[in-house]
């Protein structure tokens, strides 16, 4: 049995915070604001996961008011997602996803982001699809005010 999920998050760009997408620090002047590090890519997934598997979002699980999650590496919150996905008997079959950002160029982290999200998810980087776009600077994530990222991913029941 296959289940599918789509997941969906956005975050501000502001001054004084690092960059990390995807669980990779990527050098720029602005990072994200978010309770978290705000690692909209990670936090795409997070959600495309609980989505397959019809649970609660990631706001509901890890909710901004807990003081736990303050400035907490997203990856050890992907860690305990997919920590759920596996007790509930699936694995990942692949995941296709969009960093959707005016500025900076993700194309150069996006090998290392395969590579870091592959690790966790347990696949094999071939089998996550990380794009990059802009947004010809249309809207606020075109006019360098937020970074976007949406993801889909496939899971699979166990036999
Ligand atoms: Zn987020």
């Amino acid at each position: 049995m296959y289940r599918i999920g789509t997941g969906y998050d956005i975050h501000k760009l502001i001054e004084g915070r690092d960059l990390i997408i995807g669980g990779v620090k990527i050098t720029h002047e602005k990072g994200l604001l978010g309770h978290s590090d705000a690692d909209v890519l990670i936090h795409a997934l997070i959600d495309a996961m609980l989505g397959a598997l019809a649970l609660d979002d990631i706001g509901t699980l890890f909710p901004d008011t807990d003081a736990n999650y303050k400035n907490i590496d997203s990856t050890i919150l992907l860690k305990k997602v997919f920590e759920l996905v596996k007790e509930k008997g699936y694995s990942i079959v692949n995941i296709d996803s969009n960093i959707i950002a005016q500025e900076p160029k993700m194309m150069p982290y996006i090998p290392k982001m395969k590579t870091a999200l592959a690790k966790i998810l347990e696949i094999e980087p071939q089998n996550i699809s990380i794009k990059a776009k802009t947004k010809e600077n249309l809207d606020a994530v075109g006019q360098k005010l937020a970074i976007e990222a949406n993801a889909v991913i496939l899971l699979e029941k166990n036999s």
